[in-house]
């Protein structure tokens, strides 16, 4: 398998840190509103790179981040007169929701950077303790860019360059900064944020510095991949590159990956612009598999212009998909393992070969665009050759090897099965707990909520199943 690595921009072969095991950390979303499409471009894309090494055997540990405490959050808060949490925690459970109905699986772990300020402060003082970090009057900790002579390597920047360009910039209220490229690890306070104690002063911790502290929680000090959208290039990525590597004095990740932009009108879709769509909103209109399939028909690195014409294409070849793994399963309920047909045996080598085809894309740094026109080619094969006369294990294959190519992109091909699975399932874990805790009331609750959804709940030996009613 080759993976385009930002950080030598170039194809490389992956080579996990432990055979048959990949480590895998995506940036995820700051929680301060509703996610947009641009956002869900990384977790369909890198959802679908989880899903191709599982497809390959990997045992795939993949953590996911919320960031739940930032400016844009606080200031939510303060206009809705809540507690910073309220907003996140109301955002956090809409995201997840969004994500299951594009089918992007749970990762193993979704960490949130208020949970792991103890992480942060004990890399901050490692860093500070190395001669890597410095507290200046008010007691901001800044990390020492010159100390790390790597610094640069990710984003391609020279770090002369860099001191040099920068050395007359002064920002206000940054003066005791050594360097105007030092950047923030710990900050003051400012009335009425959130904060937490620290030997520096009462206060919060810089953006890029949780994510350094939860992949090395989760994932250890070294990962295989660490994943994002091209605007966390620089300075996020680089600046996690370097307080890890400091910190823990070794290479943090092998393979840095890099999603393109989704672009409006051929400019980047972002809130600060105001050219952008909510996830719900584009789920009012279509089923959000025509979303994620859309997603899938260009290459991850490339941009990816949005538009309602290529939104109805996908459309349109999505259905194409799935009217033929109907008629698949019509022909295969109703075959009955007549001789085989003449042709059948060619048949099922090209569908064979095309299955290669599909393997053979993926395994080009996750080429999902040519991996899509192999599963068309093979829908095309089966609509031209399946029929009355053919046998069950010339079907059944045919619907065997378009259903687990669909299942790697994350397709759905099962019409009326909703991608709320895990929604759901997380709802069942609430009330499992509020059982426990005899908080009967609101077990009762999430069970009656479930009922609203057309879910009922039936507690058997082997633990709660569940089915639509
Ligand atoms: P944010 O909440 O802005 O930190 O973004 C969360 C993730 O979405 C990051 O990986 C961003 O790089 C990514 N992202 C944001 N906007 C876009 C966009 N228009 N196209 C692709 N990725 C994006
Ligand atoms: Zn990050």
């Amino acid at each position: 398998m080759k993976i385009f690595n930002t950080l030598s921009r170039r194809k490389e072969e992956f080579v996990p840190l432990t055979p048959g095991q990949v480590k895998m950390y995506v940036c995820g979303p700051t929680v301060y509103n509703l996610i947009h499409i641009g956002n869900a471009r990384p977790m369909i894309v890198f959802d679908t790179v989880r899903r191709y090494f599982e497809y390959k055997g990997y045992d795939v540990r993949f953590v996911s981040n919320f960031t739940d405490v930032d400016d844009k959050i606080i200031k939510k808060a303060i206009e809705e007169g809540v507690d910073a949490n309220t907003v996140s925690e109301r955002y956090i459970a809409e995201c997840k929701k969004d994500m299951a109905a594009m089918n992007v699986k749970p990762a193993t772990v979704h960490p949130q950077a208020t949970q792991e300020i103890c992480g942060m402060l004990e890399m901050i003082q490692t860093l500070i303790d190395k001669g890597h970090a410095y507290v200046a009057k008010d007691g901001t900790v800044y990390f020492r860019v010159s100390s790390f002579k790597e610094y640069g390597k990710l984003s391609h920047k020279n770090l002369d360059e860099l001191m040099s360009g920068l050395r007359e910039l002064k920002v206000t209220g940054e003066e005791d900064k050594e360097d105007p490229n030092d950047f923030v690890l710990w900050k003051p306070k400012k009335e009425g944020e959130p904060y937490w104690e620290s030997p520096w002063c009462q206060g919060r911790p810089g953006w890029h510095i949780e994510c350094s502290v939860m992949s090395k929680r989760y994932l250890g000090e070294q990962i295989d991949i660490h994943a994002g959208g091209e605007d966390l290039i620089f300075p996020h990525h680089e600046n996690e590159i370097a307080q890890s590597e400091c910190a823990n004095g070794k290479p943090f990740a092998t393979y840095w990956m890099h999603n393109g932009f989704l672009n409006i009108d051929n400019k980047k879709m972002s809130k600060s612009l105001g050219n952008f769509f909510t996830v719900r909103e584009i789920g009012e209109k279509y089923d959000l598999q025509v979303l994620r399939f859309f997603m899938l028909s260009a290459h991850y690195r490339s941009p990816l212009n949005f538009s309602a014409d290529l939104m109805e294409a996908s459309k349109n070849g999505l259905e194409r998909i799935l009217t033929c793994v109907d008629k698949l399963n019509d022909l295969e309920a109703k075959a009955e393992g007549a001789a085989e047909t003449c042709g059948e045996q060619e048949n099922m080598e090209a569908a064979g070969k095309l299955k290669a085809k599909f393997e053979e894309a993926m395994d080009d740094d996750f080429n999902t665009a040519d991996a899509v026109s192999a599963v068309f080619e093979l829908v095309k094969l089966a609509n031209s050759t399946a029929a009355a006369g053919s046998t069950k294990a010339y079907v059944s294959f045919l619907n065997k090897t378009i259903k687990e190519l669909c299942d790697v992109l994350g397709i759905i091909t099962e019409r009326g099965k909703e991608a709320l699975d895990s929604e759901i399932e997380e709802m069942i874990a609430a009330r499992q707990q509020a059982r426990k805790a005899k908080n009967f009331a609101l077990a009762d609750e999430i069970r009656g909520k479930l009922l609203d959804m057309g879910i009922v709940l039936e507690d058997t030996r082997e633990g709660v199943k569940w089915k639509r009613v």
